[in-house]
């Protein structure tokens, strides 16, 4: 372990120095083997920290809509900018489905292995499989979530827990506690982490919608936290008072917004921003000497997608590049710091359009030019998502693979 230390210390002054004189400092020699055991024994390491960022439902043209919103069309999105972009396939492994839902997506990135819609970190036999984030705290690196979802939501349950099926989410809440105890665990959905009768900071039955409540079945769990040294956070003020050590934030009961059609109660006003809330965790996590692994999620794109609901995906993705622009500051100030982004899958078949079809007009920037969002579907499509990254070893996100190729590169960073 001493000799691995010093390592990690010595990468990043090495690279600091290579940046300050104007070089380029990805050597593909060690980079391309960074975790890999060498003859020594010694792991050549050069990635201390990974941010791995989801855009759930973000394909291709969810990006592109959101450029020509953002960005026009002569500018590029930060998510975009990075050195190294690829694509990856996103199959399951399903005995009905060739289209996969968030959970068979997170558990091929989090194992290696491609499984069935609504698993989480378990095989298609429904064994529990080693998930990525449990792995790393176990192998001493500092671990976080956070997400727009539910903190036990598919994606981030995946890297965290394991069960058959993705509902359990108050049993995924007990096993963070329990089992992979990551450090750092904000987003929503409080609900699942109380019993029934027991409404917490978030109130049962809120007018934006009844049917939310407490439903967990497994006790007290944000009581258990707090006796195993969390501190507890519901709204933006504790957010940004949060000190450091390990911190458990939900703010919300659900979701941080309500995934309706366009003009029927849809709203995105989330209490805290998935830019805050990654600065946040980045500031916690990179006080961990041995380094860290952070998942980020951006929930909405997904289910405002779901809805064919164009105006909130392309707020949801304006929110995702905030999030991508704290990653990227983070890392471009740690060069020992991998981020990558991409999408479990892509929502909506979403098409791009200049003429008066599905959602819109959109005002294309610096333009007088418009665009429409068409759907071809409410659901989820088989399309590769595209993948990109910024720091060491991202030139192995250069290509096409299969979305369990994410595993293939991160664990040996993460896990050794
Ligand atoms: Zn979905």
């Amino acid at each position: 372990m001493r000799t691995r230390t010093v390592q990690w210390l010595v990468a990043p002054v090495v690279a600091g120095t290579l940046a300050a004189a104007g070089l380029i400092i990805f050597n593909p020699l060690t980079d391309a083997g960074a975790g890999k055991k060498a003859d020594t024994g010694a792991p050549q390491r050069t990635v201390r920290n990974v941010i791995f960022i989801n855009g759930d439902g973000v394909g291709a043209a969810h990006r592109e809509a959101a450029r020509l919103f953002y960005a026009g069309p002569r500018g590029t999105l930060m998510m975009d900018s990075f050195p190294v972009s690829g694509r990856l396939t996103t199959s399951p492994d399903d005995p009905a489905k060739i289209v996969t839902d968030s959970a068979a997506g997170a558990s091929a990135w989090a194992t290696g292995v491609a499984t069935y819609n609504g698993a989480v970190s378990v095989d298609p036999a429904g064994n529990p499989l080693p998930a990525l984030g449990a792995e790393a705290k176990k192998a001493g690196r500092a671990t976080g979530l956070v997400t727009t979802a539910q903190v036990t939501d598919a994606t981030p349950a995946a890297f965290f827990a394991n069960a058959k099926d993705r509902a359990a989410q108050d049993d995924i809440a007990r096993q963070y506690l329990e089992r992979s105890k990551p450090d750092v665990i904000l987003g929503g959905g409080e609900d699942w982490w109380l019993p029934a009768g027991k409404p917490g900071a978030h109130r049962d039955k809120p007018a934006e919608d009844p049917a939310e409540g407490s439903r967990g079945t497994k006790g007290d769990l944000i009581t258990k936290a707090k006796a195993d040294g969390y501190q507890y956070v519901t709204n933006a003020a504790g957010l940004a008072a949060v000190k450091p050590g390990k911190v458990l934030g939900l703010f919300a009961n659900q979701e941080l917004f309500q995934q309706k059609p366009e003009g029927q109660g849809d709203v995105y006003r989330p209490p805290v921003t998935l830019a805050d809330m990654t600065r946040t965790a980045l500031t916690g996590l990179a006080a961990d000497p041995d380094g860290f692994f952070l998942l980020v999620e951006e929930e909405a794109v997904d289910e405002f997608a779901h809805s064919d609901n164009g105006t909130r995906v392309l707020q949801a993705m304006g929110e995702l590049e905030k999030a991508v622009a704290v990653a990227k500051a983070f890392a471009a100030n740690h060069p020992d710091t991998l981020v990558v982004v991409t999408g479990d899958h892509e929502t909506g078949g979403l098409a791009i359009e200049d003429y008066a079809d599905g959602d819109g007009p959109f005002p294309v920037k610096g333009t007088g030019l418009k665009f429409w969002i068409d759907w071809t579907t409410k659901g989820h499509t088989g399309q590769s998502v595209p993948v990109t990254a910024y720091g060491p070893s991202a030139e192995r996100f250069n290509g096409q693979h299969p979305n369990t190729y994410v595993h293939e590169v991160l664990r040996p960073l993460l896990v050794n």
